[in-house]
């Protein structure tokens, strides 16, 4: 096959883009790679924004930031003390980005143990399934493959009124690398981001005032999860305005104003930073050539099918550029489900069960459907809820906070949801994943014997609750 030729050609090397592309080499085909990211240090650096300005450096930041808290805030009642803690933001945002390097380089590790071409600059696609690419250098090349996927991601969305300069009114790349704790932290829009990197901000220091437009939080989590995660947050110090509209963000001497409206009419508030995370949107800019046939939706998506199939022979588009949750494991698993359709194979992805996770303190996590959805729906459920406060291990280490819920349908029995807010929920919420997934009852998870003392008792205690006979709390 000439060098030009592929079997498969992957535009964009996030987590969708990147599985794609190994599981489609690991299946024998001649893949290719095309990525566009550059680096902090202006070099190519594959991962996306996952690995880069995403997941793994916020989740550094977050562990960085956690560790300080602890230090200043809890550490007193294990008899520890220290002297005039200090944190360097240098040196915390100097390890991210080793973590960050030692990932992206992995990526390229990865392409050539699996023999993918990789190409640096960005990709085209012509009609023909033909795929353009320019490099850094401004140099073109054609490409030409069987199968095209499209795999672009999502960019963050600006406001009018509070556009980025990187400086003051910044996005979540310049959140991600702040050399010095602001004295005081606006964030818009109280979503996964504004959470996050929020209380990152919040433990070292700064005064955080988190503006969301909705009037109820975390809207999309179930109200029990909402409410206990919510109680948290404010116990932390995290000032959430919720049901106020940013009008105006200006930028004087050296402070961003803020004006923003609330039930009470006009507010002004005045900030050293303000992140702006109102949601991200899909980036398909300058991908489609002209007469390739591929559509997008009135949000700027590539239009596919439930297998990423756009409906042009031989092109497909995964990951945060197509329809569902902007999540990295989402778009992996599109990426491998592709490849193994490109291959002849059955892929598929079961969309009703992809958890979703905010790592927060305490962390939330939740996959299938919330109590109002069923109610909304017409399911008849059964709930049942047990609090990590009645639990040994999450007392001994001093996190006896939040809840587990479950959600199982009132006749059959089966899991309908799981949801979760408390200390490392983010890995308990596997557990139910996998129930759902063989479609298992609360009375399974119910009969499974769980280790003692651990946190998931707090499962197995809160599928008890849904036939109410947990042991450690009355039912
Ligand atoms: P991306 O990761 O955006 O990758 C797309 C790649 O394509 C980029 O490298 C881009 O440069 C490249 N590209 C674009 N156009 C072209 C072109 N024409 N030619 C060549 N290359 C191109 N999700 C989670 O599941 N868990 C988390 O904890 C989490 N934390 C997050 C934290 C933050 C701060 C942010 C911003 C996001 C987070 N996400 C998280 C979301 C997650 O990062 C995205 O869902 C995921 O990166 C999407 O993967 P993707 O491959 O579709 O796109
Ligand atoms: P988001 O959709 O999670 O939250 C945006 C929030 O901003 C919403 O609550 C929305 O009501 C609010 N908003 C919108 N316009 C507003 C305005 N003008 N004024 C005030 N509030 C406004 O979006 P995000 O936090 O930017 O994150 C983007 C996406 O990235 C997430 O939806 C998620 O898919 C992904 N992500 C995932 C994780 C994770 O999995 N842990 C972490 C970070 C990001």
């Amino acid at each position: 096959m000439a060098d030009n030729l592929f079997d498969v050609i992957v535009i964009g090397a996030g987590p969708a883009g990147y599985v794609c592309a190994i599981r489609a080499a690991q299946l024998g085909l001649k893949t290719a790679c095309i990525d566009a990211f550059k680096g902090k240090d202006g070099k190519q650096s594959l991962g996306g924004t996952c690995l880069n300005v995403g997941c793994i450096p916020s989740k550094a930041l977050l562990d960085s930031s956690k560790q300080f808290w602890n230090l200043t805030r809890h550490f007193d009642m294990h008899g520890i003390t220290v002297k005039d803690p200090q944190i360097d933001p240098k040196t915390m945002v100097g390890r991210k980005d080793k973590i960050v390097k030692q990932l992206t380089g992995g990526i390229g590790m990865l392409f050539k143990a699996n023999k993918i071409t990789p190409f640096f600059g960005t990709g085209k696609l012509l009609k023909g399934n033909e795929v353009e690419v320019t490099g850094f250098d401004g140099s073109k090349q054609t490409l030409k493959a069987a199968n095209v996927i499209i795999a672009t991601g999502s960019v963050p969305i600006e406001l009018p009124f509070a556009k980025f300069d990187g400086k003051h009114i910044i996005d979540n790349a310049g959140a991600l690398d702040l050399e010095a704790v602001p004295k005081s932290l606006g964030v818009i829009g109280a979503g996964v981001i504004g959470l996050e990197l929020g209380s990152v901000w919040k433990r070292l220091g700064a005064d955080v005032t988190i503006i969301e437009a909705l009037p109820d939080f975390l809207g999309a989590a179930d109200a029990d999860i909402a409410k206990a995660a919510a109680r948290e947050f404010k116990k932390q110090g995290l000032d959430i305005k919720l049901g106020a509209k940013l009008s105006k963000a200006e930028v004087k001497k050296n402070k961003v104003e803020i004006t923003y409206a609330d039930k009470d009419g006009e507010q002004k508030l005045s900030v050293d930073k303000l992140l702006v995370a109102v949601g991200r949107r899909a980036y398909t800019q300058g991908v489609l050539g002209d007469g390739t046939g591929v559509k997008t939706d009135e949000r700027g998506r590539i239009e596919v099918d439930e297998h990423c199939w756009t409906g042009v022979d031989g092109v497909w588009a995964i990951g945060d550029c197509v329809r569902g949750p902007m999540l990295a494991h989402k778009g992996e698993e599109e990426g491998v489900m592709v490849a193994e359709l490109i291959a002849g194979k059955a892929g598929h992805v079961d969309y009703g069960v992809i958890p979703w996770v905010i790592y927060t303190e305490p962390e939330i996590a939740w996959a299938g459907k919330t109590e109002q959805q069923c109610r909304d729906e017409g399911i008849p459920c059964r709930t049942g809820s047990f609090p990590f406060a009645a639990n040994g291990r999450a007392l001994a280490i001093n996190e006896g906070v939040g809840l587990v819920k479950f959600i199982a349908h009132a006749e059959t029995d089966r899991i309908l949801g799981v949801h979760m807010c408390g200390p490392e929920v983010s890995e308990l919420i596997a557990e139910a994943v996998v129930a759902m997934e063989f479609k298992g009852s609360a009375e399974d998870i119910a009969r499974i014997v769980h280790a003692h003392p651990t946190l998931s008792e707090v499962v197995h205690e809160a599928a008890l609750a849904v036939d109410k006979r947990s042991i450690h709390k009355a039912n």
